[in-house]
């Protein structure tokens, strides 16, 4: 309760075992093996840095630790043209510049287009680029597209490349057994991120990060810090700051197991499943809307949609909506934000408080028509 550090085992020991037992419920809903293991970081943009840097030292074959990357051949990441911003920084922190981000396209579903993978690679083969690993959106941020990871995996055990799937959104559903089919095949990724505080009810911020192979979680940071660690060499779960950016890091596991103590993942399976539900139950009001148009079938609690109403030329719809949504933001009554879909903007919703009911999307579109009728009629 006092916040101890939780760099090193003496300073927290309590909140690290508290940790331990948050990132072993969490492997075990992924479907992971014994074997894996993890630790709590400040937020997924770090956590997936984090694992890159794993999947580089252990990818590379060499110790691009200890030898740095300039000599080397220039190395890549793939990843979904949907992806957070984050990874694409993450590759650039690495240092691996424009030609480090391979980016495959993506469906009508803004899904990444595993079959577009064979070829990407050898594109990039041709050009001297390694390829060492692959990151899938479960799901992406934009749309709440979830990549088709079992495909994915199948490719990845081809080449012997490192899978990261990006579940910081979306991994929860791992939670849910009506929903885990949106994740089928995360328990064969060499890492996946999870956000305690975007889909599991936790205060910001907490992220787990957990690695199939628990070792290999010990190879992102192999440097030394002999004042804290008397044996460098060892892999000491109990010691966090061995493979965490972090020194000092918040006590973030112990909202998250307040959370279990008090309630076990039922709630959170619960909680998933009146997110994701009251998504397709807002898109179905959509579809019969004559005035409004879905992007996409919501895999989500993410839906996209836009104002349409008659008469309008698609050039306009644009402008018209990013006005509708100003509007909206400073009536008080709903906050949602916008996206750009392929250079027109949609409006788009996060589904994230359980006490949402069906009236309040529909007072959400009422009240989108009115401001309509107010500023453009
Ligand atoms: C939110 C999000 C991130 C960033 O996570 P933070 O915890 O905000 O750093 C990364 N990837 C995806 C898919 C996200 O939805």
């Amino acid at each position: 309760m006092m916040n101890a550090g939780l760099g090193v085992y003496e300073m927290g020991s309590p909140l690290i075992a508290l940790e331990k037992i948050v990132v072993q419920e969490v492997a075990r809903a992924l479907g992971y093996p014994a074997s894996a293991d993890g630790m709590l970081t400040s937020g997924g943009s770090l956590g997936n840095l984090t694992a890159l840097l794993a999947a580089r030292q252990t990818r590379a074959g060499y110790d691009i630790w200890q030898e740095g990357s300039l000599q080397t051949a220039p190395l890549a990441v793939m990843v979904s043209e949907e992806s957070h911003y984050c990874v694409e920084r993450a590759i650039r922190i690495l240092g691996w510049g424009d030609k480090g981000l391979i980016k495959v396209p993506v469906d009508a579903a803004f899904r990444m287009r595993a079959d577009q993978l064979e070829a990407k690679f050898q594109e990039a083969r041709d050009q001297g680029i390694r390829v060492l690993a692959v990151v899938a959106n479960a799901c992406s941020t934009a749309t709440g597209s979830y990549d088709p990871i079992a495909e994915m995996a199948d490719f990845c055990e081809k080449y012997n490349l490192w899978l990261h799937v990006d579940g910081a959104h979306g991994a929860a559903v791992a939670f849910s057994s009506q929903y885990r089919p949106l994740v089928t095949g995360i328990e064969r990724a060499d890492s996946v991120v999870l956000d305690f505080h975007k889909m599991l009810l936790t205060p910001a911020l907490s992220t787990a990060l957990i690695f199939k192979q628990g070792n290999l979680s010990y190879q992102t940071f192999a440097q030394q810090a002999s004042y804290l660690w008397a044996d460098d060499q060892q892999a000491e779960w109990y010691n966090l700051g061995k493979r965490t950016f972090e020194c000092t890091k918040v006590a973030m596991g112990l909202r998250t197991y307040v959370l279990l103590k008090a309630y076990g993942p039922a709630l959170w399976e619960q909680y998933i499943d009146r997110c994701y539900d009251l998504g397709q139950v807002f898109a179905q009001i959509l579809r019969e809307s004559p005035d409004f148009t879905l992007l996409l079938n919501p895999m989500a609690n993410i839906v996209c949609f836009r104002y349409t109403p008659q008469g309008w030329q698609d050039s306009g719809l644009s402008a018209l909506n990013h006005q509708i949504r100003q509007h909206l933001l400073e009536s008080g009554d709903f906050y949602i934000v916008q996206t750009q879909i392929q250079g027109a903007i949609y409006l788009r919703v996060t589904l994230l408080n359980p006490f949402t009911k069906t009236e309040d999307l529909l007072a959400l579109l009422t009240k989108i028509r009115t401001i309509h009728q107010k500023y453009h009629s």
